[in-house]
């Protein structure tokens, strides 16, 4: 059998690999088009910033590594132009002219490009994208050449904020502007205000809610022009997504979708019975809302590149779609997230609410603690885990992956309740944050507490026919407080009980949501209507501020 694949990256590095442990005698070719295998996409942004110090850290393997390991024959430097799916062969060009090469089967693994916006001057010599070795290695060129003040990157994604990190860490002053009104789309807004925050308190310009109309490099400081205002800077980063890599296969013929994304069943075979696909060029199906999805990340890639191998070799292992669990860094804080969003759960139609909380990420007592703002989605009817979103300093991405976990096990909140994680202080709590999550989704599914979260403050009459309860110290409440909230601390609440209206249902926070569930338990026994807001002060507070920010004509301008 003679396998040939068209892209030695993830994806197509992962089915060569595979494909030569299950079978000894398969003659293996990989095409690629760069100078490069196997390299390590996500680690660019990195090498760009300088924590990455070598070059040669980001390549995993040559083409002689691979095949002396697997007996796979890796040609760098070859660009697959055409697929002839009748006659099962392949045009592939080269520095010194083209070659015809056959097939038994082939694996499509040619990734995604970046997208490049039809905007006047993005072809300009200062405007970069990231995709490849080479292209990390111009834009490293360029800093350490040219020293750039101040660089623009365009499109806040998980790239353009790795960028922006890396940019400023080099010494750049950094602006990222972002169409949408937050950074990191999977994320929801809420949970994005308290990125911003920090983005900017690490130095970074943020401009949201805002769009480039165009470049222009005449020399001297660019500008960067905006449907509001312009900035002048030194460099550009595009980095407004990427879209699939398919020209080949649209080529051949193969059944794409509207965005060009190749359609493949579970064992990643697309419409052509000798042609498979995976990675970052096909359509994917959302794990939690069974709808089409394309979701560009190294896991799937990965893994659909070894389930292809297996099919090609007879075993019918089948890719069971995609939940989106990604992380990512930005100075000192992780970012984490996995399953739908809300904006996804509402387009699905799901009957979800939410819960916040706040935890530490480990004991408290010990050194080195910090909060973990967790926003879990859940089903309402069932309890069934539908999203999660962390954001902290140490221990999230561990959570995050507990919670990917219990949704991929069809787990619901209670589960949590009962799952059994590591503990020693240095580590966690006897009760773990994502317990705390269970915990306080359950006390909502079973009627022990109302939930109402941080966008429905605003709404809450003022008119005195409900009761508005702030139960946190009056130190807490003179710096700062919801307009309307009376002061009651929770532990001198027996005390004043009968000074609130038990005919009228109350509304209270603390800091954090766990003083105010105390005290709601409290007023419960004694007949109260009680709600408790999700997340506390903490959240309530950062997300109104940054809105309020952002309203301001002033916003995100230097
Ligand atoms: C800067 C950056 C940071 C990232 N960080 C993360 C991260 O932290 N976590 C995460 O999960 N994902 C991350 N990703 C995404 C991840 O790298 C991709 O999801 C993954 O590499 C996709 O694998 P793939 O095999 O589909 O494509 P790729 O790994 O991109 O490989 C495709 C290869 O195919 C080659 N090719 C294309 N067309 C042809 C052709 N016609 N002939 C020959 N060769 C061809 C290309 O040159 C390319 O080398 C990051 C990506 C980038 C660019």
């Amino acid at each position: 059998m003679k396998v040939v694949i068209v892209g030695g990256v993830a994806g197509g590095a992962s089915a060569a690999a595979r494909l030569r442990r299950l079978d000894e005698k398969a003659e293996i070719i990989v095409l690629e088009r760069g100078s490069y295998i196997s390299f390590a996409n996500c680690g660019l942004p990195y090498y760009i910033g300088g924590e990455i110090k070598k070059k040669s850290a980001l390549t995993l393997q040559t083409p002689q590594s691979f095949k002396s390991r697997f007996n796979v024959e890796v040609r760098v430097n070859n660009e697959v132009t055409s697929i002839d799916t009748a006659a099962k062969t392949v045009t592939v060009r080269t520095a010194e002219g083209e070659y015809t090469e056959s097939y038994d089967k082939l694996i499509l693994s040619p990734g995604a490009a970046p997208i490049v916006p039809p905007l006047p001057g993005a072809d300009g010599s200062r405007v970069f994208t990231l995709r490849s070795i080479p292209d990390t290695e111009r834009i490293r060129e360029y800093v350490e050449e040219e020293f750039p003040d101040s660089a623009v990157v365009i499109g806040g994604g998980y790239i353009g904020v790795e960028m922006a990190e890396n940019l400023k860490k080099a010494g750049v002053e950094t602006t990222i502007v972002e169409l949408s009104d937050h950074l990191i789309a999977p994320l929801d807004y809420d949970m994005a205000c308290e990125v911003h925050q920090y983005a900017r308190s690490q130095g970074l310009n943020l401009v949201l809610k805002n769009g480039v109309t165009a470049i222009e490099d005449n020399g001297g400081k660019m500008t960067v022009k905006l449907n509001d205002g312009s900035i002048e800077t030194d460099m550009v980063i595009l980095s407004v997504g990427v879209r699939p890599d398919t020209v080949l296969a649209k080529q051949a013929g193969l059944e794409l979708n509207a965005r060009g994304a190749i359609l493949v069943d579970s064992h990643m075979l697309t419409s052509n019975p000798d042609i498979y696909a995976v990675g970052d060029a096909v359509e994917v199906t959302d794990f939690v809302t069974k709808q089409k999805a394309y979701v560009p990340l190294a896991g799937p890639a990965n893994k659909q590149g070894r389930i292809a191998a297996d099919n090609i070799c007879g075993i019918p292992s089948e890719y069971k779609q995609t939940q989106g669990s990604s992380v990512l860094k930005l100075f000192d804080m992780t970012i984490a997230m996995t399953g739908v969003n809300e904006r996804a759960a509402k387009a699905a139609g799901l009957d979800y609410d939410k819960m916040y909380t706040f935890n530490q990420s480990h004991a408290s007592y010990y050194p080195g603690a910090h909060g973990i703002s967790m926003k879990v989605l859940y089903e309402k009817k069932t309890g069934r885990l539908l999203g999660a979103q962390l954001i902290g300093y140490d221990g999230v991405d561990k959570r995050c992956d507990v919670l990917a976990v219990a949704i991929r096990a069809g787990m619901t909140a209670s589960d949590l309740t009962e799952l059994e994680l590591c503990y020693a202080p240095p580590f966690g709590s006897a009760k773990d944050p994502v317990n705390y999550a269970g915990y306080a989704i359950e006390n909502v599914l079973t009627g022990k507490i109302k939930a109402f979260h941080w966008d429905e403050v605003a709404s809450l009459p003022r008119d005195g026919s409900v009761t508005l309860l702030d139960v946190r110290t009056p130190a807490e409440r003179e710096n700062g407080a919801i307009e309307g909230f009376t002061g009651i601390p929770v532990d001198e609440l027996r005390e004043h009980i009968g000074e609130l209206d038990p005919k009228k249902p109350i509304y209270v926070h603390c800091q954090s949501g766990l003083r105010s569930y105390i005290a709601c338990r409290i007023l419960a026994g004694y007949g109260f209507d009680c709600w408790n807001l999700t997340g506390g002060y903490r959240f309530y507070s950062l997300v109104v501020k940054e809105t309020k920010a952002m309203e301001h004509p002033c916003y995100g301008t230097k």
